[in-house]
């Protein structure tokens, strides 16, 4: 199905479509705005009602204008549009299913894990999916990182050396300026021990426009930083989706991607794995594929977990490994995440464990004779001054790129 921004936004100039602050001022965010330029069913109408008070509503005119008025079950519109099920909160599900508010030393920083953190740049988002499992931040009130919040962040960082990867999300970072991006990554960039930063953003799929060469040249001057954004269905995959995926790794950006499984939206192998086709088409990996969080109100989305596994029994050994992702549970509660896969261990006996492939059928691998795995080199390659240790003559050192100022570079 094309676009319908002809019927969705007929004033809409070339210029204005194509301006991700046009996009982003033109959110629809109430029921009037909506049902102005979509036609909702009673369903919808009730659930945008009843979802109102609890969860933020939000949707750029680009993403509206990708869904399908005809079919319910079209994934943009589910995955935009809350239904009156959001309004119920499911035994187990939680306003902060991941526990994160108890590890945040620091407004701005959620530290869960031991060398990395997550740093929330912004409350605000281009869609406001209604899966999201941060909805408690999103709903609003947070606001966008202010100067303060963003020293006491960064004093975080300098206090914890063993913080070596810093992802930045929030919401979505991308939704600040070029010039206040380019702040808030030199700032964490500043601290000696931050190796790599990643940045986790919908921008991509939902406000492709976003993706402009001056912000593709930013980012590469932060090199190693990684995006990583969130294409649920092959739908979101559009020539401008592609187009600004394809800037980023032009332009020397990895990208990753991580899509969650929502149910009767994209719970099938056929969907995923044409999901993950055409993200290798445009060089961006499949990197997670998430089970739903536990996030209030979300339990009419969630699959049960044995539908991942499936969908993961029917991709492995079928198609590149690449396109594999890690099938991922965020253990409610702060856990932390674990990943699942088919169980394709039969036997482990002393001298050979036996397996069964991905068709089914049973290989014997024997075990060598000997056993002691230790590295005897790791005793020369991490030693004072030499190549593996921190130090002098690390290749591994986060390089010194001259800055391209987007001032300079536009
Ligand atoms: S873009 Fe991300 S943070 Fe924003 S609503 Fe969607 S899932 Fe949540």
């Amino acid at each position: 199905m094309p676009d319908r921004r002809r019927e969705v936004y007929p004033e809409a100039s070339d210029a204005q479509w194509g301006d991700w602050r046009w996009q982003a001022r033109q959110m629809l965010g109430t029921l009037d705005e909506l049902s102005a330029r979509f036609p909702l069913t009673d369903e919808e109408r009730a659930g945008v009602g009843a979802a109102d008070a609890r969860f933020r509503l939000g949707i750029t005119p680009y993403y509206l204008a990708l869904a399908d008025p005809r079919h319910f079950w079209c994934p943009i519109r589910r995955q935009a549009i809350p239904l009156p099920a959001e309004a119920r909160a499911a035994p187990g599900e939680a306003r902060d299913p991941l526990g994160e508010d108890a590890m945040r030393p620091t407004p701005a920083i959620v530290h869960r894990y031991p060398d990395r953190v997550l740093l929330l740049a912004t409350d605000r988002c281009t869609v406001y999916c209604r899966h999201c499992t941060r909805r408690r931040l999103t709903g609003g009130g947070e606001g966008e990182l202010s100067r303060s919040a963003l020293r006491a962040a960064v004093a975080y960082l300098r206090l914890h050396p063993e913080v070596r990867d810093v992802l930045v999300s929030g919401g979505d970072p991308l939704l600040l300026s070029d010039e206040r991006l380019e702040e808030l990554l030199s700032e964490i960039a500043s601290v000696p021990s931050v190796e790599m930063i990643r940045i986790g953003t919908r921008a991509p799929v939902t406000c492709p426009m976003r993706v402009t060469p001056a912000l593709a040249r930013l980012l590469r001057a932060f090199a190693p930083l990684f995006v990583v954004t969130h294409f649920n269905h092959p739908r979101e995959i559009t020539q401008e989706a592609a187009a600004a995926c394809e800037r980023l790794v032009d332009a020397g950006v990895p990208v990753e991607n991580q899509t969650v499984l929502l149910r009767r939206l994209n719970s099938s192998a056929r969907t995923i794995a044409d999901l993950n086709r055409r993200l290798l088409m445009l060089r961006v990996r499949p990197y997670y594929l998430h089970q739903g969080d536990v996030a209030e109100g979300t339990d009419h989305l969630r699959t049960p977990l044995s539908a991942g596994i499936a969908i993961l029994e029917a991709l492995r050994g079928h198609t590149t490994g690449l396109a594999v992702p890690h099938l991922a549970v965020d253990l409610p509660g702060g856990g932390g995440k674990i990943t699942l896969q088919p169980d394709y261990v039969l036997e482990k006996a002393p001298g050979a464990w036996t397996f069964r492939n991905f068709r089914g059928e049973r290989y014997v691998y024997p075990e060598p004779a000997e056993r002691d795995c230790s590295c005897p080199y790791e005793e020369v390659f991490y030693s004072p001054g030499f190549g593996g240790s921190a130090g002098q003559g690390d290749a591994t050192k986060r390089p010194v790129i001259e800055p391209a100022s987007p001032k300079s570079t536009a």
